[in-house]
């Protein structure tokens, strides 16, 4: 082990490869914020509350990934926050049922402003697989306002980071729209 490990700090190899399809989707993100609630801004940095409002679970995996080594979403000024008080962003999985229609409310209310939501996964944008079922409000449109969706089921870590720093972009460049 130590042995690999001199190995790898004398020839500058990196231990974990980065991902090849880094480069994501372009048609992944979807802005549909009010041009002044882009202006708002938010600088150089973002903290995000990830509520999982009763996914699958996958969305969830994906969004761990952000902070292993490999992706290490904080280099790029991103990080998650525990209390909806800190958060700038809230991020919502899961096609927001019925048992977390309130605890999403409350969270969204918490959060103070200037506050953006996005809604991250097939099932947050409008239910995904779970469409029409009693049990599910069939996306977080429908419980609190929605500012950018991130499609795929789930999407990738890469597809997630290069939709939130395109979004960062946006906040910074004061663009209304995104392609
Ligand atoms: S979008 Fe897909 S992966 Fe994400 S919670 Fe829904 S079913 Fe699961």
């Amino acid at each position: 082990m130590i042995k690999e490990i001199l190995k790898n700090l004398l020839t500058k190899k990196s231990a974990i490869p980065f991902p090849e399809d880094f480069k994501g989707n372009n048609e992944m993100l979807e802005i549909i914020s009010s041009k002044k609630k882009i202006e708002t801004g938010f600088k150089r940095s973002i903290k995000i509350r990830q509520v999982d409002s009763g996914s699958c679970n996958a969305c969830e995996w994906e969004c761990t990934a952000l902070s292993n080594p490999i992706y290490d979403i904080q280099r790029f000024g991103i990080d998650f926050t525990a209390s909806p008080r800190h958060a700038d962003i809230l991020l919502v999985t899961g096609p927001v049922s019925r048992q977390m229609e309130l605890a999403l409310r409350k969270t969204y209310l918490a959060m103070p402003e200037p506050k953006l939501v996005v809604a991250c996964g097939d099932c947050a944008i409008d239910g995904g697989i779970y469409k029409g079922s009693y049990a599910v409000t069939n996306g977080a449109a429908n419980v609190i306002p929605v500012d950018c969706c991130i499609k795929g089921c789930p999407p990738s870590p890469s597809d997630i980071i290069q939709a939130l720093k395109k979004l960062l972009d946006a906040l910074a460049d004061n663009k209304a729209q995104i392609k």
